[in-house]
């Protein structure tokens, strides 16, 4: 494939955009080559500037489970922009899909809508401390929050050490107040409250991580956590971010059978639209502003645009009651031929899969945490990446990343992803 375009773009960005993109996994770093510029999109199906298709495993990072361009999407944002773009007064559409979420997810009563992700995790911890009155809250190494100070923490020597900030700008101030752990290790967590008694706010966790590949949690995992919790006086936010609206109706508690206390979302509730939410029950959530003392706001909050897609995408999921079903089934054969093609060559690999989010591993141990994640060959992940998409298939360009498997996927789809994968299998 010729990507000509797509590097003159590229080039042509960099002279004014900070290494030519918006969010940074997008420049291809991990990877190397030359980022795609992306045409348009439509089903499974990725066009780039120099007209080149691809299967598309990214989905915009996760929000497109029903595939690009979802026609009762489109139209209704379509139909709500010739109605006006945005009030900053509220409107019914807000209620309608607030109602409707907060009916599909458990153990939520009230729900606010955010502009990201980002936002979203950001106002849920800040939710929590106000709620508890403590500051420390613990997170797991390799779970992503979104890019707000208090996430941007890595752990500093020593498992009951105080986290360290893991980009200039964030300050050791902000730092001392996230606690780390390790994901899938409960004692790390007992030790973390032991030593911060009566201190710890919450503990945030991507319930099914989605941020250093696809890692589940271990059995008795988050029942060890919701009990620690309850032990402490501490909440469990569920970052539902990635999972929420994928695994299952009510997201990642429904099909954990846990209930958290703050629950966020994000990329799937805007149906391609920047959205995210936190939700809780009605004693937690009448904390915010303006009944209660927790400030939290947004301009473009509940944008009418936002909540119409956000809106049609939700009930595509709440009417569809086998889409979690087909999804799983599609995700489990690319699994399975993905394995056969692999078990062909000499290579070492680790499938994680939970739903519909699946990640390959270069390395022939569980992949469980962070630091098993990173023990992943990433010369032979940038060869996987490049070969793959020769023959048309885009997957996520690094390694710490989870594949979105799409509705829209047929099997051919797969069948095509699986023979890609043999070809590309066989250079590594
Ligand atoms: C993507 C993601 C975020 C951040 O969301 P943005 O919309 O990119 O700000 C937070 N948490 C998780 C689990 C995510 O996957």
């Amino acid at each position: 494939m010729l990507y000509q375009r797509s590097s003159r773009l590229f080039a042509e960005a960099e002279q004014v955009i900070p290494g030519g993109v918006n969010s940074p996994v997008r420049a291809f770093k991990a990877v190397g080559g030359t980022p795609l510029f992306i045409k348009e999109a439509t089903g499974a199906y990725m066009f780039d500037e120099d007209g080149n298709r691809y299967i598309d495993y990214i989905n915009s990072w996760g929000p497109m489970i029903l595939g690009h361009a979802y026609e009762p999407v489109v139209n209704a944002v379509i139909e709500r922009a010739r109605k006006g773009t945005s009030f900053g007064a509220p409107t019914a559409l807000e209620t309608e899909i607030a109602k409707l979420a907060v009916s599909m997810v458990p153990n939520i009563d009230k729900i606010r809508f955010v502009n990201s992700g980002t936002e979203a995790c950001m106002s849920a911890i800040r939710l929590a401390r106000g709620f508890t009155g403590r500051e420390k809250i613990i997170k797991f190494a390799g779970c992503y929050h979104g890019h707000s100070d208090a996430f941007l923490i890595q752990a500093g020597s020593g498992a009951v050490t105080f986290g360290t900030p893991n980009s200039p700008g964030v300050t050791q101030g902000t730092a001392k107040d996230t606690l780390l752990a390790a994901y899938n290790n409960l004692d790390n967590v007992k030790q973390l409250f032991e030593a911060n008694k009566g201190e710890i706010a919450a503990i945030i966790i991507e319930p099914v991580a989605g941020n250093m590949g696809c890692v589940p949690p271990l059995e008795g995992f988050h029942e060890g956590l919701r009990q620690l919790c309850d032990e402490h006086g501490a909440l469990l936010i569920f970052d539902e971010v990635m999972t929420g609206f994928r695994l299952a109706r009510g997201g990642a508690q429904e099909l954990l059978g846990i209930n958290a206390d703050i629950v966020a979302f994000g990329k799937v509730i805007g149906g391609g639209l920047p959205v995210g939410a936190f939700a809780a029950r009605a004693e937690i959530m009448d904390k915010l502003a303006p009944l209660g003392p927790v400030y939290q706001a947004g301009t473009l909050s509940g944008n009418p645009l936002a909540m119409a897609a956000g809106l049609e995408m939700l009930k595509a999921i709440d009417a569809d009651r086998d889409i979690f079903t087909r999804l799983d089934a599609k995700t489990v054969y690319l699994e399975n031929g993905i394995r056969q093609k692999l078990d062909d060559t000499q290579l070492e690999y680790t499938i994680n899969r939970r739903g519909s989010m699946i990640s390959v591993h270069f390395d022939a141990n569980p992949v469980i945490d962070f630091t098993t994640a990173k023990n992943g060959d990433n010369e032979t992940f940038k060869k996987f990446f490049h070969g793959l998409l020769q023959e048309g298939v885009y997957i996520a360009p690094s390694a710490y990343e989870t594949w979105f498997i799409c509705d829209a996927l047929t099997y051919e789809d797969l069948d095509y992803t699986i023979e890609a994968v043999g070809i590309v299998a066989k250079t590594l």
